[in-house]
């Protein structure tokens, strides 16, 4: 049993068939890509785990318990943490501010934006917070607007704040879309570093295959809204039906 395991999920959109009985297996403490064309359905499926979109048919179980049915808040609480497309921080606010927010709901269970005015006198909050950034190799950017960091840097202190929730099981969609080279062998470097450092599963939906083969233990590939194959990177670089499907060959 993996900790996440995702059975016959379909999702349509009126007339259109976005995913068709999925199935989907992740282990605990690996790294699962989920790759395959535009239009596959991967951020659909994405959507469906963490509790924005709700499948027509099928289950979603994590470490044993349905998700279907909860808000995306309570699947939150429940340990997975999801890094979506483009970052979502808080571009008016410091990085270290940022940083503190998923540290409120983590102690909380909940954060209400006024207490951003008090926030810096809550010293467990700023000891969590410093740490993460830290962690990040953020610190020295403690006091910058976020919006006018790199999309790099940006893309690194949303994964932070994601970590801070201390979440098992970690979903990205896209990390390293629109970036330069450079960023993105960095994010390659920092989800390396999260991989041996914490106790955390992480699922990836990345189109960009230097990363795909730099960090996945297991590959699904989807298509069409199912899945086509689903192997070790090794064997998914010499299928042939996703060299076909996928890589255009
Ligand atoms: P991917 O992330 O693999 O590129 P998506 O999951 O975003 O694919 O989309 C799968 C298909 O579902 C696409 O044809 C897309 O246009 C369609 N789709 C996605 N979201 C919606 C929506 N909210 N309403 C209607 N169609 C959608
Ligand atoms: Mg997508």
């Amino acid at each position: 049993m993996g900790i996440l395991e995702v059975k016959d999920v379909g999702k349509r959109f009126g007339g259109l068939q976005a995913l068709g009985d999925v199935n989907l297996s992740v282990a605990e403490n690996t790294v699962h890509a989920i790759i395959g064309p535009n239009g596959a359905g991967k951020s659909t499926l994405l959507n469906c785990l963490v509790g924005k979109l709700i499948p027509d048919t099928g289950s979603v179980m994590f470490d044993g318990q349905s998700v279907l049915g909860r808000t995306p808040f309570e699947i939150n609480q429940m340990g997975i943490s999801r890094v979506f497309q483009t970052p979502e921080i808080f571009g008016e606010l410091s990085v270290m501010e940022n940083m503190m927010i998923p540290c409120f709901a983590k102690r909380d269970g909940s954060f209400r934006m006024h207490a951003i005015e008090n926030m810096h006198n809550e010293k467990d909050i700023v000891e969590k917070a410093e740490a993460m950034l830290e962690d990040m190799n953020m610190a020295d950017k403690r006091h910058m607007h976020s919006s006018s960091m790199s999309r790099g840097d940006k893309r690194r202190l949303e994964i932070g704040m994601c970590l801070a929730q201390e979440p098992r099981l970690l979903l990205l969609d896209e990390p390293t879309a629109g970036m330069a080279r450079a960023d993105t062998n960095n994010t390659i470097d920092l989800l390396k570093q999260i991989k041996e450092e914490r106790d955390i599963t992480i699922a990836i939906i990345e189109h960009d295959m230097h990363v795909v083969f730099s960090l996945s233990e297991r590959i699904t590939v989807l298509a069409q809204g199912t899945p086509l194959v689903e192997d070790t990177p090794e064997n998914i670089k010499g299928h042939p039906k996703v060299r076909e499907a996928y890589l255009g060959e």
